[in-house]
This record gives C-alpha cells, structure tokens and sequence, in this order.
C-alpha cells in the first residue's frame, strides 16, 4: 500500500479505495500530516487492467449463462472483484499546488 510521502504513514485501504471512484484527479490527504496527494496517471492503466480487462475476458470467454443480461451482471460483478485490489498498486505522488 502507497505510503504517504512526507511521514511515511500508510493510507488505509479505504482511503484509496473511495479516492479511486471519485474519479483519476481525485486528491488523497495524508490523515496523519495533512500532506496532499494526486494519483498518478498510471492508476488508469492499473483500473483497466484489473477491472475492465477482466470483465471482457470473462464476459468473452468463461460466463456460463447465453443470457446477455446475466453475462453482463457476472462480467459486473468480476470487475468489482478486481477493483477491490487496485488500492494496493495504485500510486499518488506529493502536490504542491495550492498549499
Ligand atoms: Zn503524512
């Protein structure tokens, strides 16, 4: 998991996890200093390739139902799986705008 770049103190799993659905500019504020985060932009490659590829493959190649619905409910809940890890590749590099 990232660390905060000033205090070295961990963000918790939660901290990152809201920030990353609030969407790619989203900043991260260290709880204990107060230092000001941005996500990298590499996050977005990390997302698609733990969320969105998955949800392809698995609607392409393993769901077991022909109902497009039920694929598309399955694909959904794979890439909800997948977004469940993305806290701990994700990563934030310090702002100093605006402080
Ligand atoms: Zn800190």
């Amino acid at each position: 998991m990232q660390k905060c770049k000033d205090c070295n103190e961990k963000f918790s799993w939660s901290t990152v996890y809201r920030s990353v659905w609030k969407g790619r500019d989203d900043l991260i504020i260290c709880e204990t200093c107060g230092a000001r985060h941005r996500s990298n932009i590499r996050n977005r490659f990390v997302n698609t390739f733990l969320v969105i590829l998955p949800m392809i493959i698995f609607m392409n190649y393993f769901s077991p139902s022909d109902n497009f619905l039920v694929t598309i409910a399955l694909g959904i809940v794979v890439g909800f799986f997948g977004s469940l890890l993305t806290p701990f590749l994700y990563t934030y590099r310090v702002d100093n705008e605006n402080t």
